[in-house]
């Protein structure tokens, strides 16, 4: 039985270095284009799956070569795929440049991930311990799984990112809200105080602060997480590192701030390492840590 359910998009993202990003009606040549699997949800069932979790993604590709190595690279971390539908759309594709002033444009070609609807969750919940949802699928779909979620009696955690409106109801049925700063000061307007989130309906919210670690949020207060420091090399898909380690451990029943205690060091250890899911560490690398 799958513990945590991640629903959420699955991307083949494709990078190319640049000298510059080219303006309208421009060509600009560039370096070679790698292919990496990513997209927000697969990212995070990797992230979750690396560390021992038993997790499911919910989502969807197209029936083409880059579905086929999203797949693929699920499957090698131990995420299921069972309820990851092939739809007659191309799998979602995100167009990244990358220029030397270290700024990444990147274009999402969502495909497939725009035509995961809701009644897919349709008795996704059975057995689950932890739902975790992130944003680059359909709003109404992410919804659903909020409430279905709640309705399973499954810890209901939303990555609201990219920031996007959801309705009261839906924030009002999470256990857990988990945004960066930029969509916290999205949601609350920048200066707010970050316990205002719980203002928003969640029973408890975390605050990621890059670099600084976390904050976490419940009835009880504020509580400052450091992170551990590193060297960051490369802090792609990090968000999502803390994503999953926090669904995967609070699938094991620990309190929040102990799950965003080990969450933050998952992802202290995916910044020091290229790419997204590449970077996440297995359970041994912590528990040596
Ligand atoms: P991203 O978009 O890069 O995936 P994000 O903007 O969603 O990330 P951040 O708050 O920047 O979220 O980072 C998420 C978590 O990653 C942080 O809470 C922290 O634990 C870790 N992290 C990010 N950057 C660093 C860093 N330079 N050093 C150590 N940990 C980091």
């Amino acid at each position: 039985m799958r513990e945590v359910l991640v629903v959420g998009s699955a991307n083949a993202d494709l990078v190319v270095a640049a000298e510059r990003r080219p303006s309208g009606g421009e060509t600009v040549l560039g370096g070679d284009t790698t292919v990496l699997p990513g997209g927000k949800g697969a990212n995070t069932a990797v992230a979750a799956a690396k560390l021992g979790a038993d997790v499911a993604l919910l989502g969807a590709v197209g029936d083409d070569a880059y579905g086929r190595m999203l797949t693929e690279s699920l499957l090698a971390a131990g995420v299921r795929t069972d309820l990851l539908a092939t739809v007659a759309r191309p799998t979602g594709i995100a167009y990244i440049t990358v220029t030397p002033d270290g700024e990444n444009s990147i274009l999402v070609s969502p495909g497939a991930n725009a035509a995961l609807e809701p009644s897919a969750v349709e008795g996704a919940l059975t057995g689950v311990k932890v739902m975790v949802a992130s944003m680059e699928i359909p709003l109404p779909t992410v919804e659903r799984a909020v409430a279905a979620a709640a309705e399973a009696g499954a810890c209901a955690l939303l990555n609201l990112s990219p920031a996007a409106a959801v309705s009261a109801r839906t924030l009002a049925a999470l256990d857990v809200l988990l945004v960066n700063e930029h969509e916290a000061a999205w949601l609350l307007g920048s200066g707010a105080e970050p316990a205002k989130l719980l203002e928003l309906g969640p029973r408890s919210a975390v605050v990621t602060l890059g670099a600084r670690g976390a904050l976490v949020i419940t009835g009880d207060g504020l509580t400052e997480v450091a992170s551990p420091k590193v060297e960051a090399v490369d802090t792609t898909g990090a968000g999502d590192a803390f994503t999953g380690a926090l669904a995967a451990s609070l699938a094991t029943g620990v309190t929040l701030e102990t799950a965003a205690r080990k969450a933050v060091r998952v992802a202290a250890i995916s910044v020091t390492r290229q790419g997204a899911q590449p970077s996440y560490p297995a359970a041994e690398e912590l528990s040596a840590g």
